[in-house]
Parts: structure tokens; C-alpha cells; sequence
């Protein structure tokens, strides 16, 4: 049985005071239960979590890693350097990283690869935008972004993947994608690890939605069969709001 995981990514939000003003605060609403929540912060925010969240079973991931083991690379942070403060997991590929990063399914890829070899939970974003989405083309983009995305990946490294499926066009916009249509796209994905692996990797894969999530809509989204967990930005910013998510 999978553990639906529920994410917050901070984004480029939030100080280290302001980061520990929110531990403190969210520790205080948090139950354990059988949802794993985590919390993906920026990097000089992420070792004041692993500290704040310490004797919880909160987790703490990155939004952005580099590929390369070490080198010359001005401003870039090494999945060496996260494992070594604690770090669960690493967002890859997010829209945005695509959008203002030159971020690619190459890179995706070489990222994954990564972090799998590190030991982060690599949380692979893949998602179409509206003219894609309009052009009927959602499904196909998501099915490239996959399969390059997580070209030889072996099944045993998959296993614990995690997707998350972030339709650009619901991101920050308040547009979300209906319960209908995020379920079925993460259906779909289900589908393509099934023909990329096998249905046992298909099964234990934890596939997210991400795109406007809100407490009003949580519940919605997380009932939906094929949906385990949501990827979430401004409503994880605000303890009492991310908790009602978390307890949808
Ligand atoms: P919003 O929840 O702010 O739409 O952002 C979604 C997102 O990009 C999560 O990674």
C-alpha cells in the first residue's frame, strides 16, 4: 500500500526566522498519522528544519540540486552537500526550474540520477502548459517528459520515486485542474511506469498533484483513486492552512 506523501514547496519564500517561526508553530498542529508530510524549503532554510523538525516524522526536501558529483559550477549546491544535512528529498524538474532554469528532461534526468545514487527521494515535476493542454497535446508531453525524464532508471530505483504532475497552467494561478482531470492524468502516468517498468513499480510509485491546492479543494483531490499526495505552494506557507491540507 502506498503512503500518500503531501508536500509543501516554499518556493523562494521565507527567511530563516520566518522559517522557524513556522516549524514551531506547525509542530504544535501536527498529528502523526498515515500521511507523510514534508516540507521543501530553500537551501539556507533547509539544516534550520532538519533541526526543528527533529523527533518528528516530518521530512525536509530541496526544491533544486546539480547533477555533477562536485566541480567549477558558481552557485550550485550538490546532492552530496543535502545528504550530508539530512535532506529526504529533492524536487526535480518543477516548472519554473523549465521556465526561468533552462531546466530540461536532460537535466532531469541527469538530476534523477543523481539523487538516486546519493539516497534523496527525487520528486520528479512533469506537467503541460495551457497551449499544450489546449492543443490536445497533454498527454503526449507528459509521456515525453517521462519517458526521457527517467531514461535508465532502473525499476529498482523507481520503486520509490515519487511524480508529481503540476500542470503549468494551475500553478500560482488559482486555476486548479478538476479532481476529473488531475486523476486521470496521474492514471495515465501510473500507465506509463507500468509500460516503462513493470505494474509492481507501477503500484508502489507515489504520484502527486500539484497546481492550486488549497484546504477547500484538498480533500477533493486527495480522494481521487489515482492521486496520492499533493505537491503544494502558497498554501503551505501558512501553518494553519498546510495543517487543514495535511488533516484534508
Ligand atoms: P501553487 O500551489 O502555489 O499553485 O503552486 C504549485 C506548485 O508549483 C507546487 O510545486
Amino acid at each position: 500500500m502506498r503512503k500518500p506523501l503531501i508536500a509543501g514547496n516554499w518556493k523562494m519564500f521565507k527567511t530563516t526566522a520566518e522559517a522557524k517561526d513556522f516549524a514551531e508553530s506547525f509542530k504544535k498542529l501536527y498529528v502523526s498519522s498515515d500521511i507523510q508530510v514534508a516540507v521543501c524549503a530553500p537551501f539556507t532554510q533547509l539544516k534550520t528544519l532538519k533541526e526543528a523538525f527533529q523527533g518528528t516524522d516530518i521530512k525536509v526536501g530541496a526544491q533544486n540540486m546539480h547533477f555533477a558529483e562536485e566541480g567549477a559550477y558558481t552557485g550550485e549546491i550538490s546532492a552530496a552537500m543535502l545528504k550530508e544535512i539530512g535532506v529526504d528529498y529533492c524536487i526535480i524538474g518543477h516548472s519554473e526550474r523549465r521556465q526561468f532554469f533552462a531546466e530540461t528532461n536532460d537535466t532531469v534526468n541527469k538530476k534523477l540520477h543523481k539523487a538516486f545514487s546519493t539516497g534523496i527521494v527525487p520528486i520528479m515535476c512533469v506537467g503541460e502548459s495551457l497551449e499544450e493542454r489546449d492543443a490536445e497535446a497533454a498527454f503526449e508531453v507528459v509521456k515525453s517528459q517521462m519517458a526521457a525524464g527517467l531514461k535508465d532508471i532502473t525499476a529498482e530505483q523507481a520503486q520509490s520515486l515519487v511524480i508529481a504532475y503540476e500542470p503549468v497552467w494551475a500553478i500560482g494561478t488559482g486555476r486548479t485542474a478538476s479532481p476529473e482531470q488531475a486523476n486521470e492524468m496521474c492514471g495515465f502516468i501510473r500507465d506509463i511506469i507500468e509500460e516503462l517498468y513493470d505494474d509492481d513499480v507501477a503500484d508502489k510509485i507515489v504520484i502527486q498533484y500539484g497546481g492550486s491546492v488549497k484546504s477547500s479543494n484538498a480533500a477533493d483531490i486527495m480522494n481521487m483513486e489515482e492521486i496520492d499526495g499533493a505537491l503544494v505552494g502558497g498554501a503551505s506557507l501558512v501553518p494553519e492552512e498546510f495543517i487543514q491540507i495535511v488533516n484534508f
